[in-house]
């Protein structure tokens, strides 16, 4: 568990995707509010933007199904919205208004496209959880990720190692929000298609500043 943060200072939860991706694209997303959308995130939006109506609710048997669902958790200092929130009819769950029983919450969260090889989207699902967990006092162990490619489920357990992961996730946000610091280029493997690559510019790496590269490249021409 970290320590309480003051509203004011809560970073948006979706941004835990980027930072486990690349630290550098979220804080130029976060920190500096650089964006430059691209095929792939417009695509992901849309994608987004139909799981996130607000304006649906189902009961499926003993499931209820809630969609766009505002969370937050002061000891993540972190807000955002789930995609869905199931309710399991469960002994172990929590009352919820209007409905008879107990009900146990378990999110879900879409992806566009396939499994990816890093642990974003599971970082990112169990930090809903722990919103969930802080919002309705309760315990929330498992949830799943949709991926809409595979049109399957990926069912996650909310271990202590994924927990910490969180927690430490969402440390070095703060700290990296309350410097101010961007992170130096790192090239990997997903700059190809990284939306912010035209403002990062993946070959500062070992030039080390945007006015250095630029010269290496005059010269070059
Ligand atoms: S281009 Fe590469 S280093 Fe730069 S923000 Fe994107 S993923 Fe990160």
């Amino acid at each position: 568990m970290i320590g309480m943060y003051r509203e004011e200072d809560y970073l948006m939860l979706s941004g835990l995707q980027h930072f486990m991706f690349c630290r550098r694209q979220w804080a130029l997303i976060h920190v500096e509010q650089q964006w430059a959308e691209n095929e792939r995130t417009v695509d992901g939006h849309l994608f987004h933007a139909t799981a996130h109506d607000g304006s649906r609710f189902e009961k499926r048997g003993d499931i209820l199904i809630t969609r766009g669902l505002n969370i937050r958790s002061s000891s993540l200092g972190m807000t955002g919205i789930c995609d869905v929130v199931e309710f399991h009819r469960s002994e172990k769950g929590v009352s919820l208004p209007d409905f008879a029983g107990t009900w146990q919450a378990y999110p879900v969260e879409y992806k566009k496209g396939l499994p990816k090889e890093n642990d974003a989207d599971l970082v990112q699902l169990c930090a809903q959880a722990i919103c969930l967990e802080e919002m309705l006092l309760c315990e929330v162990p498992e949830g799943s990720l949709f991926y809409g490619e595979s049109q399957r489920r990926l069912r996650v357990e909310f271990s202590e190692e994924l927990r910490e992961r969180v927690c430490a996730a969402a440390r070095e946000m703060h700290r990296l929000w309350e410097q101010g610091y961007t992170p130096k280029v790192k090239p990997k493997k997903g700059c190809n298609a990284c939306p912010l690559k035209e403002i990062c510019i993946p070959g500062l790496g070992r030039s080390g500043t945007a006015s250095v590269y630029i010269q290496k490249k005059l010269r070059e021409d």
